[in-house]
């Protein structure tokens, strides 16, 4: 059994921002991250800008410094690895936690795995799951989801250069990889269940997603669901009826939702509403030194946190930990 003061488990953002601030109150935290350093953002297509501006996304009070107005995917990976060096922070990467169990003395029995399969066993008073969204993309389940021509995860363009490709979703993965797609030659059409552009799109994109639909550059098909996949078609229906379209490739990108499953099995209350249990002003849950941090506490809509506000969240937990010592 190892013996730790805290662990953390995942090393996004939100998690990192959590181990700088426990170090920070006195804790020595160790970070069990299934993957690589901000494997989420690494795993984020690869010419993507984020939306926000840097210092928007610095954790730690290390300034996040780019000439850019908005920080590319390279530029997020480079600062939050560097965040993670200079911290000195004790990251076990590619090893992943199975179980969390509270034991009647208040001390948390954590098993892991490592990518060989072999067990770990480690005991901790605080776990603070920071565990985000990424991992589990909104299934559509409708017949042909889990061909191989079907992904929830867009990376580049190149690939797709003139083939018929079916894009899921009105949100802004589903606009830049349009936009992107038709630069390289792509047949584009947009499959979007809302009746008109989503309010989600950044204000700076929406020109150049209407232009290229006005002009018939990108075809996009509102109040529409792709009901099945097929090797050489997709169905679509919509008011107008049952369509059959052309498709070699569909990109579903319809969003995320957090690991609820690994939250309840570690006894953490869910609300009727079907979002997590825990205090707002320590981000405590129902059990007594576990804690929430970043996209993982979201409530109502998975999207409602995010690095700007999850990077927050480890300075309640670290201050309400102190308070308790
Ligand atoms: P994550 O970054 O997802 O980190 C969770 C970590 O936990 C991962 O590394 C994962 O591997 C690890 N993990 C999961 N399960 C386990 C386990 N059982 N054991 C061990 N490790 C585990 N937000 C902004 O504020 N500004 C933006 O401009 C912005 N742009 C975005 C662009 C895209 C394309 C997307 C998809 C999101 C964007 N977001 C943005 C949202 C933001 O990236 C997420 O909110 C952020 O990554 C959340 O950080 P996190 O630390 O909560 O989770
Ligand atoms: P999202 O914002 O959650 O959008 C998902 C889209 O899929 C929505 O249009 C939604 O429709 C649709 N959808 C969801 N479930 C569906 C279903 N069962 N059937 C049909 N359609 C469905 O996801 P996202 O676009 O991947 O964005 C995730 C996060 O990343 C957001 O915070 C976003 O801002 C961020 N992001 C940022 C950038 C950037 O900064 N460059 C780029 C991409 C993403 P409705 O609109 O009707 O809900």
């Amino acid at each position: 059994m190892i013996k730790e003061q805290a662990i953390i488990i995942g090393a996004g953002p939100c998690g990192l921002a959590a181990a700088i601030e426990l170090e920070r109150s006195g804790l020595h935290p160790v970070i069990i991250e299934k993957s690589n350093i901000a494997h989420s953002i690494s795993m984020y297509p690869t010419y993507m800008h984020f939306f926000s501006t840097p210092e928007r996304l610095e954790i730690g009070d290390i300034p996040f410094t780019t000439p850019n107005d908005k920080p590319s995917r390279l530029e997020a990976i480079n600062y939050y690895r560097t965040a993670a060096l200079r911290n000195k922070l004790r990251i076990n990467a590619y090893e992943t936690v199975l179980r969390v169990e509270r034991q009647s003395d208040g001390v948390f029995h954590l098993t892991s795995t490592d990518r060989y399969g072999v067990e770990k066993q480690y005991e901790s008073r605080y776990v603070i799951v920071a565990t985000g969204y990424f991992d589990h993309p909104n299934y559509l389940g409708i017949p042909g989801e889990q061909m191989d021509k079907v992904t929830h995860f867009f990376r580049e363009a190149h690939p797709y250069t003139g083939m018929e490709v079916a894009i899921i979703g009105g949100s802004n993965s589903a606009i830049d990889a349009a936009l992107e797609l038709e630069r390289v030659g792509a047949k584009v059409t947009i499959i979007y269940r809302g009746e008109g552009y989503s309010r989600s799109i950044k204000p700076w994109v929406r020109p150049s997603i209407e232009n290229k639909v006005n002009t018939g550059i990108i075809r996009m098909l509102f109040e529409s669901r792709v009901v099945e996949i097929n090797s050489h078609h997709v169905i679509v229906e919509n008011p107008e009826g049952r369509h059959t379209i052309a498709n070699d490739f569909v990109l579903a990108l319809t969003g995320f939702h957090p690991d609820r499953e690994f939250l309840t099995n570690s006894g953490v209350k869910i609300e009727e509403e079907g979002f997590p249990y825990f205090d707002e002003t320590t981000m405590e849950t129902n059990v007594p030194g576990l804690y929430l941090a970043g996209v993982v506490a979201s409530k109502h809509e998975a999207n409602e946190i995010f690095i700007e506000t999850g990077r927050f969240h480890g300075n309640k937990i670290a201050q309400h930990i102190a308070s308790l010592r």
